[in-house]
């Protein structure tokens, strides 16, 4: 029976601009290494057969990360767009020829092998599952002026991390449609394919020191993650 190929999009073509630093936030040092480094190296160790890396320092990021550390996965490296949806689907159409993906935010340095194992046996069965856990806040919706309008069940609220992966005939269809229509406000994968409507999307365990470094507290607490 013929093997099944899995490939990793990571994603690292964002300006990084709440992080307010000089550099930009997926190269910053965190511990010994350029952040964008973590998560290349939990899928190089990992049964991913190849990775796409979407960032626009194509040889900041050879010389200095992949050559540097031997992340030999790495295939090819494409320009991010000018949002996170678009950076995706330049790395989706350089996956051709796979039967999955995972996408992920190159900005998550915790990623785990239980993490990524996690994702690849679901997605086989379910072709569209997203990592994520459940809130710890009471959350509210709000009106225009700030008022509270609602408070949902918190045992149904999760916040959705990456990887995000799907089938990639699927996800590629479903990019496809959006593109398509120009929806706007898309903010992660997994609104894509609920927008097709075709599959749902399942939820599965993440971590909650899976994190996505965006604005500078974040660094502190990766530092303490890192530490221990
Ligand atoms: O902006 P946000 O924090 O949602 O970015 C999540 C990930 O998507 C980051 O790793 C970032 O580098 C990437 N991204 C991208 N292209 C963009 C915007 C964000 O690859 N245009």
């Amino acid at each position: 029976m013929k093997k099944d190929r899995v490939t990793a999009i990571v994603l690292a073509g964002g300006s990084g601009s709440r992080m307010g630093a000089d550099c930009k936030k997926q190269y910053m040092i965190l511990g010994e290494y350029p952040l964008l480094y973590y998560s290349l190296k939990a899928f190089q160790d990992s049964p991913v057969d190849e990775i796409i890396l979407v960032a626009n320092e194509e040889t900041y990021c050879r010389k200095e990360i992949i050559e540097k550390y031997g992340i030999s996965k790495v295939k090819k490296i494409v320009p991010g767009g000018e949002e996170r949806y678009k950076s995706v689907y330049n790395g989706l159409l350089e996956a051709k020829g796979c039967d999955y993906v995972l996408i992920h935010d190159g900005a998550r340095p915790f990623l785990t092998q239980d993490i990524i194992g996690r994702c690849i046996s679901q997605v086989k069965t379910v072709q569209a599952c997203v990592v994520g856990m459940p809130v710890k806040d009471t959350i509210k919706i709000v009106d225009k002026e700030g008022y509270a309008k609602l408070t949902p069940d918190r045992n149904t609220i999760y916040m959705v991390q990456t990887p995000q992966a799907f089938s990639y005939s699927l996800i590629l269809r479903a990019y496809e449609k959006v593109i398509k229509e120009q929806v706007t406000g898309i903010t992660d994968d997994a609104m894509v394919v609920e927008y097709l409507q075709e599959k749902k999307v399942k939820l599965i365990e993440g971590s909650y020191q899976n994190i996505k470094i965006t604005t500078p507290e974040d660094l502190l607490i990766a530092r303490a993650f890192l530490q221990r």
